[in-house]
């Protein structure tokens, strides 16, 4: 007998993403539930470096990271939750001349919607962090920087959610769906699941299922890689972020080691769903790691790995209902989609539950998203005839 469950709004993957959109829906009291097709938090919502820095964004994201990081940590506070969230602070470093203009440029663009960004030189940056190196020629300071541990933080609010009255359904994956009359049928591993609204947060594999149904969203695949140290002594009590991107270095309590990464890329094979460690990434990412921070040399990198995420090609999120597909709703991840999980998935469930986006995330609905990509395509079609 074909097992048949019905809700009103079926979420699909409890990532960060899914599981606090489900978080913020059920708190609301709608009927939700979600299935994951192996437990929430086990892919790149926990493979990743866990790093909450609001300075290191993309400007354009800077007031949705900061919304974020203050419902990361409300989070904590609201449910008693322990998801190791610590703001530290964090130095974005820069190395040449060039990366020394843009900190400037960043630093009062980030004052200006109310991020406390410093920008000072390299020996008040070596004053106030002595592990910096000599090669940091000025830093911003940014005091709401922080991070958490990824390891617990999903599973944890997706059982918030599950208290708040979520239905959590683990190992159950959706394969295909369809839309008869309002209603939505979507085929799983375990039967028929109907509902209203239909809300993909699979990550990555968001673009199979919407693929499926004829819908293709202008996103690559990436996969990224880490690494974390033996303990140490304690010594680093900042988060250490490189304007020219490939470098995050944290340490983290009550372990003491350190992790490091940035966006290095890892190898693997996607459809066969391995994910492995390219070497020549692990040599880059800790060369570069040294030269900002050369206590690092003495410790032991204890383990590697990497994790599949995807972004649309200008690293900006992709939020709201599909156009002419009324009740179905896309959330995909963006740089620092981890970080910015919190506002998104509330911008989403607000678009579940209203048909409505809000101001700030509006420009990333799915209508906005493919006008910036013609426009981006022919602004660089025209630089190149
Ligand atoms: C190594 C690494 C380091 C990173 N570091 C950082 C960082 O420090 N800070 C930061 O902000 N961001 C970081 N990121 C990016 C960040 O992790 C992602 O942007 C974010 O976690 C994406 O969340 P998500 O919920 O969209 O996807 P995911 O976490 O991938 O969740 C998708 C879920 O959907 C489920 N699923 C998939 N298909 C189906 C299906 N058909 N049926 C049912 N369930 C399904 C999966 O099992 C999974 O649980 C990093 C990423 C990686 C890989």
């Amino acid at each position: 007998v074909k097992r048949v469950r019905t809700t009103d709004i079926l979420i699909v993957g409890a990532g960060a993403i899914g599981s606090f959109t489900a978080l913020n829906l059920a708190r609301e009291g709608h009927k939700v539930t979600v299935i994951d097709r192996k437990v929430p938090g086990i892919e790149a919502s926990g493979a990743n470096a866990g790093s909450l820095g609001v300075q290191n964004k993309p400007f354009e994201l800077g007031a949705l990271a900061a919304e974020s990081v203050d419902l990361w940590r409300d989070f904590e506070l609201d449910t008693g939750s322990e998801a190791g969230y610590h703001r530290l602070g964090g130095f974005r470093v820069a190395e040449t001349e060039d990366g020394v203009d843009r900190l400037r440029d960043l630093a009062p663009k980030f004052r200006s919607i109310g991020v406390n960004v410093e920008h000072i030189d390299g020996d008040e940056a070596r004053r106030r962090a002595p592990y910096l190196s000599e090669s940091v020629l000025a830093a911003n300071f940014c005091d709401i920087d922080g991070h958490n541990n990824s390891l617990k933080a999903v599973p944890l609010v997706a059982r918030a959610a599950t208290s708040a009255g979520a239905t959590i359904i683990s190992g159950v994956e959706a394969r295909s769906f369809q839309k008869t009359g309002d209603t939505f049928v979507v085929t799983t591993s375990d039967g028929e699941i109907m509902c209203d609204r239909l809300v993909i947060t699979a990550g990555v594999w968001s673009r199979d299922i919407l693929r499926d149904a004829g819908i293709h969203l202008p996103v690559a695949l990436r996969n990224n890689q880490m690494m974390v140290t033996e303990p140490a002594p304690d010594f680093l009590n900042y988060i250490v972020f490189h304007i020219d991107g490939h470098l995050t270095i944290k340490q983290v309590h009550p372990a003491l080691s350190c992790l490091i990464g940035g966006g290095w890329p890892g190898t693997g094979d996607f459809r066969a769903h391995q994910r492995e460690v390219s070497y020549r990434s692990a040599i880059g990412n800790a060369a570069l790691a040294i030269r900002v921070v050369p206590e690092l040399a003495n410790l032991r990198v204890l383990r590697s790995w990497s994790g599949f995420d995807w972004r649309t090609t200008d690293q900006m999120p992709v939020v709201g209902q599909i156009p002419n597909f009324p009740g179905l709703f896309i959330c995909t991840s963006c740089y620092g989609g981890y970080t910015i999980s919190p506002a998104l998935a509330r911008g989403l469930a607000k678009a579940v539950t209203t048909g409505l986006l809000s101001e700030q995330i509006s420009q990333f609905s799915p209508e906005a998203t493919v006008l910036r990509h013609e426009q981006h395509s022919e602004e660089s079609h025209s630089v190149t005839t």
